[in-house]
This record gives structure tokens, C-alpha cells and sequence, in this order.
């Protein structure tokens, strides 16, 4: 029997409605003849909440309890579909991710998948059960329950698929489709029907939340072709495919959740953000003035972080991009942009060009104007 992942996202699940709903879309998927495997994400903002709760307790919370406490959530969630499956008359069984075999490093709130051992999910497959899993959770070797990261669930969905050898990968979400751009801000961006796992790869990394840039690097590692549709409407979503498409400026990005940190010594300044569990995004010296940029995803205990000295933060900070492979070859891309920004009366912070991505340092209230300039003057009409 072939075996198909989909995923469930937060929104897709927020409310007892849309609980039922999923329910659904799972039961058509089995009773088309296909073994299914649902991965759940908490409930609406129920991640958010757990973490401010925390907060409120303790500005320095352990690693480990944050875990502990932030996993809870995919609990409830795939506890209350396989319920809503099995009032539709099928049989269903919910799993953890331990429950799952999702084995991973110690390295809680940001753990990397070692091994995935789906045995119970393949026992329950062959026994005709629809098989629900908690996403975004794994467990250490030493039987620590440890979280994949925010937006983690992706993850789970693509290291269960590979392991299962499924017959597709379904990210379902409030989106029918990877866009050109954030639609939510961008009125022009449009779905596209295809684009290389090279490209998804390139814009997870610039911090696009459609895909999960962990979930698109395990996918294009085991060779993975993945299919982001809408929970909610039958649209043909994105295919995300193995052969890499000609060079071309796939997607703008932006990414709000970052800080600027900056010292004459950078690598004193990399080691102690290195010991205090942040995650370096970036790191530059030009003429004897270091610049660290961090991802502020995972890091929860970062109020409890004293600057070496002689270091400062300079507060928020966000990265729009142009991302493609190979976006950097063509010159053109990155004097179009930067000239558009300027007329879009954005202030350029900083300016930095890879293979895969054109980035502009901008502030975090200028983000929307500029990702929506840089559409215009790089994707429209293209
Ligand atoms: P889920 O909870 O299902 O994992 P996410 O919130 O992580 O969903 O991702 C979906 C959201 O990503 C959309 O609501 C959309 O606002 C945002 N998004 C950002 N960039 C894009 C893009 N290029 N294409 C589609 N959605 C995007
Ligand atoms: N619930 C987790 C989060 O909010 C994981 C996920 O949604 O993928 O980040
Ligand atoms: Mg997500």
C-alpha cells in the first residue's frame, strides 16, 4: 500500500472546526486507498503561549523544562484529530515524536534529527490504522524529549516520509502554495506551480515561514519531492521538485526575527553567543568593526544574556532577499534592487550577495514597503 505524509500546520488546526475539517481531508486521503500518516502542529498559537507562560516564570528558563513544556502542545493536538478520525468512523492512533522513533541530539530547542525509526507508525500502517503523530518533537538518546525548532513539524513530516519511503510529502497550510512573496503583503505575489528543491532551499534559509529551512535541506538531502497545498481548498499548491530550474529570482523574502549584535572583537563576541545558545545567522569584520547577526527563533532564554565587553546590540533588525539559485551571477538583479529600494525611499543598513541570495539589511518598519519593492522591480512582469 503506498504511504502519504501530509502535515498540518497551526492554523490548520486552530479550533475544534478546523480539528474536524482536517479530519476530513485526512479520511478522503485513506479512503482513496492510500496509508496516511498525519503530523500535527499545535493548536493555533498554543507554541506562543506555552513560551510566554515560561517567561513569566523564569527570564533564564532551562533548556530541557522549555522542551518539556513546548511539546505539550502537538500532545493535545494529535490527541484531539485522531479522536475527530475516529468519530468518522476510522480507526486512528496518535504517537509522539519518541512514539515516532524521531531520534535526535541533545541540543534542546534546536535538535538535529540522527535517526528516524517508525516502527510502531509502520506496524499501525499495516494493521490499516491512520497513523497521527505529535511534529516538531524528537527524543535523545538518553530519552530526553527534545524540540526540531519553530516550524519544526515540517521537519517531522519529511524525516517520517524518507523513512517510510512515502509516495508524497503534503505541507498542508493556510497558504495554497509557496508565493512569490509573503501574499499577506505582497497583493502582486503569485503561487508557483513549481520551483527546484534548490530554490525552496534558498528561501527557507532567508527565513520565509511557508517552509521550514530544516525540512527543504532533509528533503534535498534524501531526495524528496514535497507538495505545499491549503488544508482548507483543493488548489494544486506547489510542487517542489528534485531537477534544479534554470537561474531566475524565485521568491523575496524577509526575515523580522533577527538581532544585531556588533564588537571589535567578533569572535569573542561569536564565542559568547555560541555559549549562550544563540544561533549566528551571520557574522562579518570590516575594517576591525564586527557585525553578528542572530536568529532569535530558539533562542528563549535570551534575556538572561550579559555582552562581553566593549560589545553592544543594536536592537532588531530585519533582511529582505531576493532568492534563487545562482540569483548573484546576473549583476542586474542586485543594481535593479537596490535601485528600487532607494526609490522606494527604504534605508539600506547593509548590503551582502551569495550563490542564492541578494540580502538588503533594513529596518524591521520599512520590511513590508521594501519586500513589496523588491517584488515589483524584480519578479513582477517577469
Ligand atoms: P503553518 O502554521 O501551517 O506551518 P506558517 O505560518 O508556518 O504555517 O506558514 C504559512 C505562512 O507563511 C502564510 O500564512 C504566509 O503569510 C507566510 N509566508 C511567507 N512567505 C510566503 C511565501 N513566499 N509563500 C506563501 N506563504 C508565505
Ligand atoms: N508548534 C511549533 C511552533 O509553533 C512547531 C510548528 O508549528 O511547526 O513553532
Ligand atoms: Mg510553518
Amino acid at each position: 500500500m503506498s504511504i502519504v505524509v501530509q502535515k498540518y500546520g497551526g492554523s490548520s488546526v486552530a479550533d475544534i472546526e478546523r480539528v474536524r475539517q482536517v479530519a476530513a481531508r485526512v479520511t478522503a486521503t485513506r479512503e482513496a486507498g492510500h496509508g496516511v500518516v498525519a503530523v500535527v502542529s499545535a493548536m493555533g498559537n498554543t507554541t506562543n503561549e506555552l513560551l510566554q507562560l515560561a517567561r513569566q516564570v523564569s527570564p533564564h528558563p532551562s533548556r530541557r523544562e522549555i522542551d518539556m513544556l513546548i511539546s505539550v502542545g502537538e500532545r493535545v493536538a494529535m490527541a484531539l484529530l485522531s479522536m475527530a478520525i475516529h468519530d468518522l468512523g476510522h480507526p486512528a492512533v496518535s504517537f509522539t515524536g519518541s512514539q515516532s522513533g524521531i531520534i535526535t541530539d541533545e541540543s534542546h530547542s534546536a535538535a538535529r534529527i540522527v535517526a528516524v525509526r517508525p516502527w510502531r507508525i509502520q506496524r499501525a500502517l499495516d494493521a490499516g490504522q491512520i497513523a497521527i503523530v505529535a511534529g516538531f518533537q524528537g527524543v535523545s538518546r538518553d530519552r530526553e524529549v527534545t524540540t526540531l525548532g519553530r516550524g519544526g513539524t515540517d521537519l517531522t513530516a519529511v524525516a517520517l516520509a524518507a523513512a517510510l519511503e512515502a509516495e508524497w510529502c503534503e505541507i498542508c497550510s493556510d497558504v495554497d502554495g509557496v508565493y512569490t512573496a509573503d501574499p499577506r503583503v505582497v497583493p502582486d505575489a503569485v503561487r508557483l506551480d513549481t520551483m527546484s528543491l534548490d530554490e525552496a532551499l534558498a528561501q527557507a534559509r532567508q527565513g520565509a515561514r511557508v517552509l521550514y529551512a530544516e525540512a527543504v535541506a532533509y528533503a534535498h538531502r534524501k531526495g524528496i519531492e514535497l507538495l505545499a497545498s491549503a488544508t482548507a481548498e483543493r488548489t494544486p499548491g506547489t510542487r517542489i521538485q528534485v531537477p534544479p530550474l534554470p537561474p531566475r529570482v524565485a521568491a523575496i523574502t524577509v526575515d523580522t526575527q533577527l538581532e544585531v549584535f556588533r564588537s571589535v572583537d567578533l569572535i569573542g563576541l561569536v564565542e559568547a553567543l555560541t555559549a549562550a545558545g544563540a544561533a549566528i545567522r551571520a557574522a562579518e569584520r570590516v575594517e576591525g568593526d564586527g557585525l553578528v547577526l542572530v536568529d532569535l527563533r530558539n533562542w528563549h532564554d535570551r534575556a538572561a544574556f550579559r555582552l562581553p565587553t566593549g560589545a553592544r546590540s543594536e536592537g532588531l533588525t530585519a533582511v529582505v532577499a531576493a532568492t534563487g539559485s545562482g540569483v548573484t551571477a546576473d549583476g542586474h538583479a542586485l543594481v535593479d534592487g537596490d535601485r528600487a529600494l532607494s526609490a522606494a525611499g527604504v534605508r539600506v543598513l547593509g548590503v551582502t550577495a551569495s550563490g542564492e541570495a541578494l540580502c538588503w539589511r533594513v529596518d524591521p518598519a520599512e520590511a513590508d514597503r521594501a519586500q513589496r519593492a523588491l517584488h515589483t522591480a524584480l519578479i513582477d512582469g517577469i
